[in-house]
C-alpha cells in the first residue's frame, strides 16, 4: 500500500466507506499525494497525451473560435478568457498567438487560469511569459470575476469526480469504496438507498453520474446566461445518458487497477454530454452540439490549416503534421485517433448566434 492508500484505509476504518467522489477527489487533488498535484503528467514520458500536445492547430483553432464566439457576442469592450485545468499552458499559448488576427478581442480580455496544481501552474506561467494580455490565476471557478466569459476546458470534465449507483432487488445503492478482511481497499454498496433514481434496469447494472461535472456546468452556465459569452467543452464521452461505468485509471500509457495505487494513476470517467446539455439548458443557457471533435475541427478549417503548415515544412515535418491531423479527427480506433470517441459542446448566452463548428454539413 502507498501512503495515500494508507491515508484513505485509515479514514475509511474511522468514518466508514466513502463514494467514489469522495475517493477520486482524494486521489486527484490530495494535497500532498494527488495525482495532479504531484506530477506532470503529459506527453510521451508521462501517462498521457492531450490534443493541444499533439499539435499547435488544435489551440491555434480554438483562439480563432474565440475571436468569432467574441464578435457573434457583440465585442463587448471586457471580458474574461478562462481556461478550466490548463495543463501545460500549450492550448492557451497556441490560442493567444492565433488571435493575434484579431486585436480588438486581445485588448478586450483578461486571461483567468482556473488550475489547482503549483507544478502546473509554474508551466503555464513559463509557456505564457509572452502573452500580451493580463493573466490570474484561480483555484476554482468561483474566484473568476464577473463579466462576459469565453471559456475552454480541453480534457478538464473527465478529471472531476463521479458517482456510482448499482440495481440491487431493493433500489439502486450506491457504490462505495471500503476494506476487506485484509484491510486493503475494495469497492460494495451503500447499506442503505439514499438517492431515489427513477430508472428500470436489470439487477447489476450501473449508472455513473458526473455529479461534480454536473455541478460545475451549472455554475458556469448561469454566469453565461446572465453575464454573456459562451463555453467550449471538448472531452472524451457520450451523446446519450446510458447504462454503464466508464471509470478508469491509466498510469505510463497503460490502463491500471483504480484503486491499486491511488494517486499515481489518472483517474477519470468518460462525460455525460446528455447531463452536461440538461444541466445547461436548466440554468438558462443555449447549447449547440454535442458534435464530434473531428466534426469540430474539420468545419473549422484543419484541413487547410495542415496544408498552410505543410508548405513550409521539411518532409520530416509534414509526415509529423499529417500523422497529428490524422490522430485529431481521425475515426476509427480510439486509442489512436480522436475524431469520433471526442466531443465539442458549446454552452452560450440564449442570444448568441451559431459558433462555427456546429452546422450540419461537414
Ligand atoms: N487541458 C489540458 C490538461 C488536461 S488534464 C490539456 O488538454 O492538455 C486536466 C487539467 O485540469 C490539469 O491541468 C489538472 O491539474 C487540472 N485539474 C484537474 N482537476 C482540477 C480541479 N478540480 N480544479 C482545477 N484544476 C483541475
Amino acid at each position: 500500500m502507498n501512503a495515500l492508500a494508507q491515508e484513505i484505509a485509515a479514514l475509511i476504518a474511522q468514518e466508514g466507506p466513502i463514494t467514489l467522489e469522495r475517493y477520486m477527489e482524494l486521489c486527484l487533488q490530495h494535497p500532498r499525494y494527488g495525482y495532479y498535484l504531484a506530477r506532470d503528467p503529459f506527453g510521451a514520458g508521462g501517462d498521457f497525451v492531450t490534443a493541444p500536445e499533439i499539435s499547435q492547430m488544435f489551440g491555434e483553432l480554438i483562439g480563432l473560435w474565440m475571436t468569432e464566439a467574441f464578435a457573434l457576442a457583440g465585442r463587448p469592450r471586457a471580458a474574461r478568457l478562462v481556461e478550466l485545468g490548463p495543463g501545460r499552458g500549450t492550448l492557451m499559448a497556441d490560442a493567444l498567438r492565433a488571435a493575434r488576427v484579431a486585436p480588438e478581442f486581445l485588448s478586450a480580455i483578461e486571461v483567468d487560469l482556473v488550475e489547482t496544481s503549483p507544478r502546473l501552474r509554474e508551466r503555464q506561467r513559463q509557456a505564457l511569459a509572452n502573452a500580451a494580455p493580463k493573466v490570474s490565476w484561480r483555484d476554482s471557478f468561483a474566484e473568476v470575476p464577473r463579466g462576459p466569459l469565453f471559456v475552454v476546458a480541453n480534457e478538464f470534465f473527465d478529471a472531476l469526480p463521479a458517482r456510482h449507483f448499482v440495481r440491487t432487488p431493493q433500489g439502486w445503492r450506491e457504490r462505495l469504496i471500503g476494506l476487506d478482511a485484509a484491510g486493503a481497499l475494495r469497492f460494495g454498496l451503500a447499506p442503505e438507498i439514499e438517492v431515489a433514481l427513477h430508472v428500470e434496469a436489470e439487477e447489476g447494472s450501473i449508472i455513473e453520474v458526473n455529479a461534480a461535472a454536473q455541478r460545475l456546468l451549472t455554475e458556469i452556465a448561469g454566469r453565461v446566461a446572465r453575464d454573456g459569452g459562451v463555453m467550449l467543452v471538448i472531452d472524451y464521452g457520450y451523446t446519450e445518458t446510458s447504462l454503464g461505468e466508464s471509470l478508469q485509471a491509466v498510469a505510463k500509457h497503460a490502463y491500471v487497477d483504480p484503486l491499486e495505487s491511488p494517486g499515481e494513476a489518472d483517474l477519470t470517467t468518460h462525460v455525460d454530454f446528455a447531463a452536461l446539455s440538461r444541466a445547461a439548458r436548466a440554468a438558462g443557457a443555449k447549447v449547440f452540439g454535442p458534435t464530434t471533435q473531428g466534426e469540430f475541427l474539420s468545419q473549422l478549417g484543419i484541413a487547410r490549416r495542415a496544408e498552410t503548415l505543410s508548405r513550409r515544412a521539411t518532409p520530416q515535418q509534414r509526415a509529423e503534421i499529417d500523422a497529428a491531423l490524422r490522430r485529431l479527427i481521425g475515426t476509427g480506433d480510439a486509442r489512436e485517433v480522436m475524431g469520433e470517441l471526442f466531443k465539442a459542446l458549446a454552452v452560450a448566452h440564449p442570444a448568441l448566434p451559431e459558433p462555427p463548428g456546429f452546422g450540419r454539413e461537414g
